[in-house]
Parts: C-alpha cells; sequence; structure tokens
C-alpha cells in the first residue's frame, strides 16, 4: 500500500465523502478532510449552464490539486464523472477519482464506467410520469426542463418524485425531466463512485516492481488470440499488460486461454 498520510483533502460540494470514506476506512485508519468551500460547478456542470473545458481526467486531478491547496494537505483526491448517451440504451456513466501527493508528484486515478437506463422522459400525464418513474430508484433526483425550439432551460434542479416534480412543473402536462446526475442526486452513481475509489484503492495497493510507485495494474488489454482452427490472429485478448507511469517499466500477463473459439474469428466465421 502506498504510504498514505494521517489526513487527505477531498473536494467535493456533492457528499461524494458518502461513498469514498468508507472503502478507504477498510484500508487505512486515516481521515478524509472534506472542503466544500470550492464550487467545483464553476469546472463545468451537468446542467451545462457552466461549459466543461477540460477532460474528466484533468478535472478530476485539478480538483485534487485543490483540495490540498485550500486544506494545506499534501495529499488530496478529486472526483469527476461524465455521462454519455446512447440513444434507445441510456447513458455510460464514467467515473474517476484522482489522487495526487504534492510531496512526491504521485499521481493515481481510479476509473470505473458502467451503463445507466437512466434518460430524459417526457410524459404526458401523471399516470405515465409514474410508469416511467417507477423504473428507477425513488431517491433518483430530476430536473425540470422547458424545452423551446430547439433549446432546453433547467427551470429546477433536484426533485425527488412525482410530488415534487408536478408541483414545480405548475401540474401542467407534457412535463419534460432528465436525470440529475449530481453525486447526492443519482444513486446509480453513488454504487459507481465507491467502485471507483475501489479502483484507486487497488491501484494505490500495487507498486511497481521496479521503482515501487502506485498503479501498476494490468489494465491494459492486447487483442490477437489465434483462432482455434485457423491459428489467425482475432480480437480475443491475447495478454494484459502494466505500464508504471513514473519509471515506463512494463510487464505482460499472457491470458489463460491458448486460442480463440473460431466464432471471433474472421477467416472462420466472417
Ligand atoms: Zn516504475
Ligand atoms: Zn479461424
Amino acid at each position: 500500500m502506498y504510504a498514505l498520510n494521517n489526513k487527505i483533502a477531498l473536494l467535493t460540494k456533492h457528499e461524494k465523502e458518502v461513498q469514498i470514506a468508507p472503502v478507504f476506512a477498510r484500508h487505512w485508519p486515516g481521515d478524509i478532510e472534506v472542503n466544500s468551500t470550492f464550487d467545483t460547478d464553476t469546472l463545468g456542470s451537468f446542467d451545462n449552464t457552466v461549459a466543461r473545458t477540460l477532460s474528466p481526467i484533468e478535472c478530476a486531478l485539478k480538483k485534487a490539486n485543490l483540495a490540498c491547496e485550500l486544506t494545506g494537505l499534501s495529499q488530496g483526491l478529486g472526483s469527476e464523472g461524465s455521462f454519455t448517451g446512447y440513444a434507445g440504451i441510456g447513458n455510460m456513466n464514467e467515473e474517476f477519482l484522482a489522487f495526487v501527493d504534492r510531496a512526491t508528484g504521485i499521481e493515481v486515478i481510479g476509473v470505473y464506467r458502467q451503463m445507466t437506463p437512466l434518460a430524459p422522459v417526457i410524459a404526458n400525464d401523471e399516470i405515465e410520469l409514474k410508469t416511467t418513474l417507477s423504473q428507477y430508484s425513488n431517491k433518483q433526483g430530476w430536473m425540470l426542463v422547458e424545452n423551446s425550439g430547439e433549446s432546453e432551460h433547467i427551470i429546477e434542479k433536484g426533485l425527488i418524485g412525482i410530488k415534487q416534480i408536478t408541483y414545480a412543473a405548475g401540474h401542467k402536462f407534457p412535463i419534460s425531466i432528465t436525470p440529475d446526475f449530481r453525486a447526492m442526486m443519482c444513486p446509480e452513481r453513488q454504487k459507481n463512485i465507491a467502485k471507483t475509489a475501489e479502483n484507486l484503492l487497488e491501484k494505490l495497493c500495487s507498486p511497481c516492481p521496479n521503482c515501487n510507485s502506485p498503479g501498476f495494474v494490468f489494465d491494459q488489454a492486447e487483442q490477437g488470440l489465434p483462432c482455434e482452427l485457423c491459428g489467425a490472429p482475432t480480437n480475443q485478448v491475447l495478454y494484459r499488460s502494466a505500464v508504471c507511469k513514473q519509471c515506463g517499466h512494463t510487464e505482460k500477463q499472457q491470458v489463460t486461454e491458448t486460442t480463440a473459439s473460431s466464432y471471433y474469428c474472421n477467416i472462420c466465421n466472417p
């Protein structure tokens, strides 16, 4: 395990410590010091009122560094998530949790990806609204939106349950709502943030055999496992590799299978 200090700073105003701190507590006896004085939404927000200029990883690192600056601690955490819509399937939630140690320059990023069926809803009456919302957690927050021509704007955020939504809409249908993806409003995201913290801890517990820097995990896959019938390379994984970000040390791990099913072969199963 990487040498964690007794205190690590976390920058969040969306209560992400609720998901992150218990995961750390299983591996480390220290404290997470939450700082919520910085408005993280100024780095980009889910209602698109503030455009995102940084990539999610850059943003997570920026928050981790800000956490250190605001608390005076040398180790900090910053979390950032994104949602990418796929029509008819839902949204891909990609979560990142950055750890920085400003004393050593070490940066480690926890990553987790998960599809969610959460998507915008247009309901023509209360029954339709009820039926659609029943597919999701009753703790999921929603934003009431107004579609005017091609643009849409958000009227109210953080609405939970049919009563709050219909009240905010003045009981007028159709009602158009979109998921509120802020961490404290989105139970699915909360689960994914906890998984991201687990991934970060796994990396903090995986030192490079050459330079001892954390984050040495076999997370890069190389395709090309040979077909069982003709031996041609397929798109199945041939080996996984770990690359140290600090010293470049690389190791490869063969998968246990030696051949791929001909099902995946472009020659045998075009
Ligand atoms: Zn190394
Ligand atoms: Zn083949």
